[in-house]
């Protein structure tokens, strides 16, 4: 996992926080890098796919 992604938008880099992410009817909260001054989540793809795989194993667990 790459710590020093910046925005695309302002440049600044992304710090971790905590975001829910909707999953169907489901929420999972999750840390994913945020920019800190627009608040926009970086979620790439193969990211978004590995917290999704997650989250169902999570469900499936219980
Ligand atoms: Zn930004």
């Amino acid at each position: 996992m790459d710590k020093h992604v910046k925005c695309a938008k302002c440049g600044e880099e992304l710090e971790i926080k905590k975001v829910v992410i909707k999953y169907f009817d489901h929420e999972f909260r999750k840390d994913v890098p945020c920019c800190p001054k627009c608040g926009q989540p970086y979620i790439s793809y193969d990211f978004a796919k590995g917290k999704v795989r997650e989250a169902e194993m999570e469900l499936e667990d219980k």
